[in-house]
């Protein structure tokens, strides 16, 4: 395909830079892509046509003056509507925000805008980031292009459906359990979660503090480090930022992984409920690796499989409090009809502005928090959290990298799983673990199973060590190739 939109982040910058096209005409691509399926994926909350073509006519300007632009400059960005844009509404999916404009660009956005990325809108995600299926989105789900009938994953849905499909090049998510490398590996995309704060989180609506990471999802390991490179370092208004000098994470990507310390989760590969199609991928891939010369052996994480209950505690109990703000006052939607004084209409807006889901956590963690039961369940919670830091402590003292599927299933039905919570849960089983200790990791393309639907293989490292995972994850895409585009594309040509 020769779309401008199907090219490569680095494909474009080069092109652009040898001034081969114009942004503007790269952010017409986009936008056009956007036109012909967006009715059909509802990747998209809210497409900022008009912001694109201003910001891509500025660098096209920039260009024309012979200025040397940033990597990121021209190439058309898509943003999970967590993240606050300046003047332009922000939900986090949530019928409680619908009116909500922020005063101020979160710092990635900030960072990008600055370098001259271009907009084309905010992507559609489950309500406030809970949920791994986008169905809890208040404004409906996304379609994984994939397949119509099937879901993008989520949370992040709506920034790998839109980058699968080449509606935006690249774009930005959140993980707090697996919500950027989930929808990776179902939509066929890379997602990067990078090490707790690496990407500052200011201007990000807030759901779990202790657990929330910005993220990268892009269709090759290249463009992951270069957009982690223009989003990440130190910032003073997140009291949680790394202190660490800004990086260039494109470097070292070619270096190979001769003699690299492979580690596999055998006992999440052989798990129950693990699609046989999703397994066979992910081992062809690690003998890929051994092929290419990584050493690997068998790894453990013993109490990963108390993970998921942890997280479960303490990402409701997190999120009780943060959405305590949403009160009918400071943001957004306000039910004031009728209500007898301020509690009343506090509770008259609290119930009709969240979802189902969202009331379902806040209970769970006001209850998990509350009390008399707090030892029992919180603190024990962040007991389980502390050993699965040790878990990777120890295995990281063996090995260079951790790998593992990313998802135990690829891409499940519209509707299969929203009556059953503890199902869609399960989703995030292999990813959760690494929310918890804080740690890197990415999830690439493996091949397609027999349904026909991509495999996201999970490649997990040591705090602070984006380098590695990236260089693993390089060498293993060089081999397999960059996923192909979804075949939808083909059905509607632009
Ligand atoms: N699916 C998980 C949840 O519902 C993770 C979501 C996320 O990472 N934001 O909490």
């Amino acid at each position: 395909m020769t779309e401008l939109c199907d090219r490569s982040g680095a494909e474009l910058a080069a092109s652009l830079h040898g001034r081969e096209v114009s942004a503007r005409e790269v952010a017409d691509s986009a936008l056009r892509r956007i036109e012909r399926l967006d009715g059909r994926l509802h990747a998209f909350l809210r497409v900022t046509e008009e912001a694109a073509r201003e910001q891509a006519a500025l660098v096209d300007g920039r260009i024309a003056s012979g200025e040397a632009l940033p990597a990121v400059a021209g190439i058309p960005l898509a943003l999970k509507d967590v993240l606050a844009t300046r003047g332009i509404v922000t939900t986090a999916g949530s019928r409680i925000l619908e009116p909500y404009v922020p005063p101020y660009d979160g710092t990635p956005w900030a960072r990008l805008r600055a370098a001259g990325s271009v907009l084309v809108g905010k992507t559609n995600c489950d309500e406030f980031a809970m949920g791994s299926s986008n169905e809890n989105s208040g404004f409906g789900p996304v379609h994984n292009p994939w397949n119509l009938d099937t879901v993008p994953g989520g949370s992040s849905g709506g920034s790998a459906a839109a980058v699968a499909a080449g509606e935006a090049v690249w774009a930005l998510g959140t993980d707090t359990g697996g919500s950027v490398r989930q929808p990776a590996s179902l939509c066929g995309v890379v997602g990067l979660k990078p090490t707790y704060g690496r990407v500052s989180r200011y201007g990000l609506i807030a759901f779990a503090s202790s657990l929330d990471h910005v993220g990268t999802l892009t269709r090759t390991v290249l463009d992951a480090a270069t957009l982690l490179s223009a989003i990440a370092g130190h910032d003073p208004f997140d009291a949680t930022s790394l202190p660490d000098p800004p990086a260039d994470y494109t470097q070292g990507l070619e270096t190979g992984v001769e003699g690299l310390r492979v580690g596999v989760l055998e006992e999440w590969m052989t798990m129950e409920g693990i699609e046989p199609g999703v397994a066979a991928a992910v081992r062809q891939g690690i003998e890929r690796l051994a092929a290419l010369g990584a050493r690997v052996d068998e790894a453990r994480l013993p109490h990963a499989e108390y993970a998921l209950s942890a997280y479960y505690l303490i990402a409701p109990a997190e999120c009780s409090s943060n959405l305590a703000r949403f009160d009918g006052v400071r943001y957004g939607l306000r039910v004031g009809d009728g209500a007898t004084d301020v509690a009343d209409m506090n509770v008259r807006t609290r119930g009709a502005g969240f979802g189902d889901e969202v009331k379902r956590r806040i209970m769970l963690g006001t209850y998990a928090l509350s009390a008399g039961y707090y030892d029992a369940y919180y603190g024990q919670a962040q007991k389980v959290r502390t050993l699965v830091i040790r878990d990777f402590d120890e295995a990281f003292e063996r090995f260079d990298v951790l790998v593992s599927p990313t998802s135990p299933t690829t891409a499940f039905r519209l509707g299969e799983r929203t009556e059953d919570p503890l199902a869609m849960y399960l989703s995030d089983i292999f990813t959760i673990p690494s929310d918890l200790s804080g740690t890197p990791a990415i999830s690439i393309p493996c091949g397609l199973a027999p349904d026909g639907l991509p495999v996201g293989f999970q490649i997990m490292g040591r705090l602070r060590d984006e380098a590695t995972v990236l260089r693993a994850a390089a060498t293993l895409e060089r081999d397999l190739g960059v996923a192909p585009r979804p075949p939808l594309l083909e059905e509607f040509p632009l």
